[in-house]
């Protein structure tokens, strides 16, 4: 067992480092308090090729492993944590999904644009009633023709507000073996957005209503039984999320340590006090062993879909480390730590979404424990 990158990683690292500093160093606050997609970031992403990374060359993309767009994901974190939502849109995401499962004709008129930079697709799975309970989900696909009718609506759905397309899970039938997806195009007759929302990290989302929007046949991604592919799928969008659960931490927990060096009170520096050190002695622990987790997990993914158990295993670890690092990053910082000159209160808000969005700390370990005792646990009443 080698706990080294290989030089071919190291080396792509270190390019990926080269291009955010010279890139995205520069307005990193700036971005991390705009509310727009940074486009710009986006086509000079395409341009470096780091969207589509483990997507196949014939598709348009690098060919890549997992680890590689972790790698890409953790480096440009390091350096501009907006940015790397950049990085989860063009690799992680739903982008992932239509790459694996989608038909030649719907990668061509979704699949290209998102690789240039030039478009963003969303995923909508969570619904006002169906959030933790997601095989709850109502949207209807109703056949019309040759296509579908899909009715019902989608919340907090990340990037929708400026999405050219939704992978909508939708049912086709009763029960979880009736859900399946469909490529909503956001500007379709039928497709409305409610009024837009904020969350506390600053992203914005807006209620996604569709009154019997009509799917050609061409846009169904997977019919009724592909409800075990998609979560297939979604758990790459899951480890793009560890990584920048455990990547704001880190970067909030290497400004706390540069500021500890500098900082002094009673004429002491910050770090020479012991009650500090143990602290940052933590927070070192817990980096170290949310990587190992994550890389665990990237590293063995089959075929770029990693497995549902070390995934569960480094989502609810990064994510509580990920946020209690850049807490305590906070704390270190003081009063600097908690305003919005610095970056770290950006990085601890960003953490605390990450808890609950792309299945909540407690649903995983829901199935952690499935796995533990090999069996499953129904969370339904008499269950
Ligand atoms: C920043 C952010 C981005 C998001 N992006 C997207 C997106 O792009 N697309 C999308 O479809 N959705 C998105 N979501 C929605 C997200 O997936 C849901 O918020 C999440 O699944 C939880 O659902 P809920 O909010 O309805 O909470 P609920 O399901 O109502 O849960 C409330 C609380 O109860 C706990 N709970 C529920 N059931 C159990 C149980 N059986 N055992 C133990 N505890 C339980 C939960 O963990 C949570 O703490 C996003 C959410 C956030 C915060």
């Amino acid at each position: 067992m080698d706990f080294r990158f290989t030089p071919e990683q190291e080396a792509f690292r270190d390019s990926v480092r080269r291009f955010a500093e010279k890139h995205l160093a520069a307005g990193a606050l700036d971005r991390a308090h705009a509310t727009d997609y940074p486009w710009d970031v986006s086509r000079l992403m395409a341009k470096q090729g780091l969207l589509g990374i483990t997507v196949a060359e014939a598709d348009g993309g690098q060919g890549g492993a997992l680890m590689d767009a972790v790698i890409a994901i953790e480096t440009v974190a390091s350096v501009c944590p907006r940015s790397a939502d950049v990085v989860q849109a063009g690799n992680f995401g739903p982008i992932r999904v239509l790459a694996e499962y989608g038909t030649p004709r719907q990668k061509e008129r979704y699949l290209e644009r998102l690789l240039a930079g030039e478009g963003v697709i969303s995923v909508g799975m969570t619904e006002p009633e169906a959030g933790s309970a997601v095989t709850d989900l109502t949207t209807t696909a109703t056949a019309d023709g040759d296509g579908y009718r899909i009715s019902g609506s989608k919340i907090f759905t990340t990037h929708a507000p400026y999405a050219d397309v939704i992978l909508a899970y939708v049912r086709f039938g009763p029960g979880v073996g009736g859900i399946g997806s469909v490529l909503v195009d956001t500007k379709s007759p039928g497709v409305r957005f409610g009024q837009r929302s904020t969350f506390m990290s600053g992203e914005e989302w807006a209620q996604i209503y569709f009154d019997d929007a009509y799917v050609p046949p061409e846009m169904v991604v997977l019919r009724e039984g592909g409800f075990k592919k998609q979560i297939a799928g979604f758990n790459v969008e899951r480890i793009g999320n560890t990584s920048r659960s455990l990547a704001l931490g880190r970067y909030a927990y290497e400004r706390a340590r540069e500021w500890a060096m500098q900082r002094k009170q009673f004429g002491r520096l910050l770090c020479e006090f012991q009650g500090l050190q143990w602290k940052f002695a933590d927070m070192k622990m817990k980096l170290d062993a949310g990587q190992l987790l994550l890389y665990r997990a990237a590293a063995n993914a089959d075929r770029g879909f990693p497995s549902a158990e070390e995934t569960a295993i480094a989502k609810a670890y990064c994510n509580q480390a990920g946020f209690d690092v850049a807490n305590e990053a906070l704390q270190v910082m003081g009063g600097l730590g908690y305003s919005q000159e610095a970056l770290v209160e950006y990085c601890v808000r960003r953490c605390r979404g990450w808890m609950i969005a792309g299945g909540s700390i407690e649903i995983l370990k829901n199935r952690i424990a499935e796995s533990v005792f090999e069996r499953t646990f129904s969370q339904r009443p008499g269950g």
